[in-house]
């Protein structure tokens, strides 16, 4: 019916495609491993190119000058090209649009709406690249991954998602490797919106959703998931097979292994997802699917630019539920995302992403009611199946200003 029989799903993030030595890679690690079985190839940006239109965008929107950095993004991705002998024709046409979207940046406009017109060429650029050095097939996703205008963090309407993707995909993949952009999606009206930072792998996700695939591969330059992300933690493990909720779980407390969005459309059709190493294709990496394992090694995750945030009741009251919910609403009118969260007899305190504006439109509506206190440049340390021994490398030396530990996870917030 709908399924692409033995369909994988390949997901390749910007550091697989950061440069021509990389793109040859990843056709080698292709053809190695993907023979003869329907393939779909969802690609990021190159390297730091999302980095970098962000850079542009807000400049351009600033009203401040954009063209040496538009003109060094544009002779990277052609020198690129040109390395990989691929047709530079696509890649002018995508960098004059480029050049005249940003033209037409205005800051009267809305800034998320613009900020999606512009940042979405980077996936744009690396999938013509790709495809035309594989000679695969290019396949713009905005027409079919249907969101909302959440601009930035686009909403997926699931039901003409699958229909547009049903439709479209079965007939090309018969024909050969499909290459299309992670991160981007298209509202009704035919503009482009994107999945979230670091949203690839939720597209990759969203394609086998619809496609019934058998498996979801994501290709990094880590051997798997590990324990730990090795550039901040010393001593990291190798998970070789964990299921969808620990993963889940890891992902929403920070690991930026996998986007958060990821799991839960692979889980509800048991997809296997696997994480493997483009540097190593035959080692086997990680394999997250609907299974039981005995205890896993404790998981440390770090997040940065945290503030801690303590109301007090001004009149001596006790935190009731009245006041929860009056603090509750004010934390959702300023968008601050609760990280963690802790009460007293007279004081509720919550960990956030700090976010100046943010914090302050919360002081703004909270004042009067509240004595609100803050610190920012905070860490939140998580540690999942911690043990004695794992909580003390966290926490020694550090200054610890809340903690909290439930019986998998203990947490804590340090200066
Ligand atoms: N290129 C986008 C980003 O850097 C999406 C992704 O990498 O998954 O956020
Ligand atoms: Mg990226």
């Amino acid at each position: 019916m709908d399924a692409v029989q033995h369909l994988q799903v390949y997901k390749f993030g910007g550091a697989s495609v950061r440069d021509a030595a990389a793109i040859r890679n990843l056709a080698q690690v292709v053809q190695a491993t993907a023979a003869g079985r329907p393939l779909l190839i969802v690609v990021s940006a190159m390297g730091k190119t999302t980095n970098a239109l962000e850079a542009l965008f807000q400049n351009a929107y600033a009203g401040l000058a954009h063209a040496p950095a538009l003109a060094e993004l544009g002779d990277f991705h052609r020198t690129v090209a040109t390395a990989l002998g691929s047709s530079l024709a696509e890649v002018e046409n995508l960098l004059a649009a480029l050049a005249e979207q940003l033209a037409t940046v205005a800051a009267e406009a809305d800034y998320d709406q613009q900020y999606d017109q512009i940042i979405s060429f980077g996936e744009l650029l690396a999938t013509r690249i790709v495809a035309d050095f594989l000679g695969a097939q290019w396949l713009d996703c905005r027409p079919l991954i249907r969101t909302d205008e959440t601009w930035r963090e686009g909403r997926v309407d699931w039901p003409v998602t699958e229909r547009r993707i049903q439709a479209a995909l079965p007939g090309r993949l018969a024909t050969g490797v499909v290459v299309t952009q992670g991160f981007l999606g298209g509202t009704a009206a035919g503009a482009t919106t994107t999945l979230g930072r670091e949203g690839s792998d939720y597209t990759a996700a969203i394609f086998a959703y619809c496609l019934r695939a058998e498996s979801v591969t994501i290709w990094k330059d880590v051997p798997g998931l590990l324990n730990a992300d090795p550039k901040i933690f010393a001593d990291t493990v190798l998970y070789p097979e964990i299921s969808y909720a620990e993963t889940i779980e890891m992902a929403f407390y920070g690991a930026s292994v996998i986007h958060p969005k990821t799991l839960k459309p692979l889980a509800d059709r048991a997809i296997p997802l696997r994480v493997k190493s483009f540097l190593d294709a035959a080692a086997p990496g990680t394999l997250i699917h609907d299974c039981q394992h005995p205890p896993l090694a404790p998981a440390f995750i770090r997040k940065t630019e945290q503030c801690l945030i303590s109301f007090e009741s001004k009149d001596f009251a006790f935190i009731s539920e009245e006041n929860l919910a009056v603090i509750f609403e004010a934390l959702a009118q300023a968008k601050l995302k609760i990280n963690l969260m802790q009460n007293s007899a007279l004081s509720f305190s919550i960990c956030a992403d700090y976010s100046e504006r943010r914090v302050n439109k919360l002081l703004g509506l909270m004042r009067e009611q509240f004595r609100v206190h803050y610190n920012s440049g905070l860490f939140l340390f998580t540690v999942k199946n911690y043990d004695g021994a794992s909580i003390i490398s966290i926490i020694s030396g550090r200054q610890v200003l809340l903690e909290q530990r439930t019986r998998g996870t203990f947490q804590a917030v340090c200066a």
